[in-house]
């Protein structure tokens, strides 16, 4: 059985899919971001575009033009697409590298052993072309730690693959037969290699521009589940979070922390040593919190933590050792600046409590540990509660009602 390949055919198709390709990342581009992925990428598809044409046309055009020039702009291509990996990546872009084996190839195209070599040109394209491949494959595998997304592999993998499939046209032209015979006619693998190429290089590109989407979507669900300001989670991640831990486990307590007087550390200090305070406040929080609970800035300067499996007493012993971190807290900027913060704690004793009437209980011991001096810690007791409310219908019956003063915790 006849399994050669018709290679005029396949570069037909590898033009077509190249010009596409290209079409596709200028449109693309149009609707991106400013950045320099996409110019980079477009820059690649052009210079790929110019190589199919110049190599096309190699039976009319003077060889200097078809081979190295033509092929030169290959090389080039792979170079751009590689910076293009880089910049994605957050690399500086360096021109300079992604044309230099462009011009080692076509300096190389002089000389004499180029000239006479089908082998030594073939094996020196493969070379350049593997190596960009290679180093963008690398570039994106280093990352996959540090921003794994979904499609991160299968980018780095194409890359692997062109970059493999171009090394082996080394040892195929030197040992096989070299890529054109002396009369033109191209080797039967030569047509593999190319038809291989052309298809990573829809993998490639197609895997890039996934990636971009992935990591668009990564940082608008990042926005929308954390506090920009302190990068904790916010209101709206806490109360769904602490709602299905609340279901799944048998116990729980609650923390509800509101930084003392900070009205007054905005009017005294500014309002920027206000933010250095929250997020100040927050890392030294953090910090002292096993991984898995849930801490989150539900207010302006109000927080609220979640333990799993801490009983009322732990959570009590647990809050004070945080408000004494707290009041240790140094701003550099302005050393004088003290910060304190009252904690109310409330237990759910049981699974499947609901987060309301703990986030109230919680609110209730709160006001108590405001009321009785700040930077404490008070735990939900029903009959302080009943106290509190004896005392403030009293008051609301001996005189007009007073303004509130503080925004009642609400989960939804
Ligand atoms: P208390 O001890 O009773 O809690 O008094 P307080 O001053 O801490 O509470 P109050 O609710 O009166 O004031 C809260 C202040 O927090 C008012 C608001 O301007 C400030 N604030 C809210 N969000 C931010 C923020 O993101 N940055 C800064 N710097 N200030 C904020
Ligand atoms: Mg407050
Ligand atoms: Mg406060």
């Amino acid at each position: 059985m006849d399994t050669s390949l018709h290679l005029p055919t396949i570069m037909v198709v590898h033009a077509l899919i190249t010009t596409i390709s290209t079409l596709v990342t200028i449109y693309m581009w149009k609707r991106s971001r400013c950045g320099p992925v996409m110019p980079l990428l477009v820059a690649a598809g052009v210079a790929a575009c110019l190589t199919m044409g110049l190599h096309a046309g190699r039976h009319s055009l003077p060889l200097f033009l078809s081979s190295c020039i033509g092929l030169g702009l290959g090389v080039l291509a792979v170079g751009l697409y590689w910076q293009a990996v880089m910049a994605f990546e957050g690399e500086r872009v360096s021109l300079p590298k992604a044309a230099a084996g462009m011009v080692a190839w076509m300096m190389l195209w002089f000389t004499p052993l180029f000239q006479q070599s089908m082998e030594v040109k073939t094996s020196v394209l493969g070379i350049l072309v593997a190596t960009y491949c290679l180093l963008a494959a690398g570039k994106m595998f280093a990352r996959a730690k540090k921003e794994p997304l979904p499609s991160r592999h299968l980018a780095a993998i194409t890359n692997a693959v062109r970059g493999i499939v171009w090394l082996t046209s080394v040892p195929l032209c030197i040992f096989v037969a070299p890529a054109y015979a002396a009369d033109g006619s191209p080797a039967p693998w030569f047509a593999y290699v190319v038809l291989a190429n052309s298809m990573m290089i829809v993998l490639s590109l197609v895997a890039l521009l996934m990636l971009s989407k992935e990591r668009d979507e990564l940082r608008y669900r990042v926005a929308s589940e954390r506090d920009p300001l302190t990068n904790l989670a916010n209101r709206r991640t806490f109360v769904s979070g602490a709602s299905r831990i609340l279901l799944q486990e048998e116990g729980a307590s609650l923390l509800l922390l509101d930084i003392d007087h900070f009205k007054l550390v905005n009017d005294t200090h500014g309002h920027a040593a206000g933010d250095q305070v929250l997020v100040a406040f927050s890392r030294t929080i953090e910090q002292r919190l096993p991984k898995g609970w849930l801490f989150a800035r539900i207010g302006g300067e109000e927080f609220a933590c979640l333990m799993p499996r801490t009983n009322a007493q732990t959570a009590v012993a647990l809050a004070d050792n945080l408000r004494r971190a707290v009041a240790e807290i140094v701003i550099a900027s302005h050393p004088g600046l003290k910060v304190t913060v009252s904690i109310g704690v409330s237990e759910a004793s049981e699974r499947g409590t609901a987060l309301d009437p703990l986030l109230a209980s919680a609110d209730s011991a709160l006001y108590r540990a405001k009321a009785d001096g700040r930077n404490c810690v008070r735990l939900f007791e029903p009959a302080a509660l009943l106290a509190d409310t004896a005392g403030k219908l009293a008051l609301i019956a001996n005189e007009p009602p007073p303004k509130a003063n503080r925004r009642r915790l609400r989960s939804a």
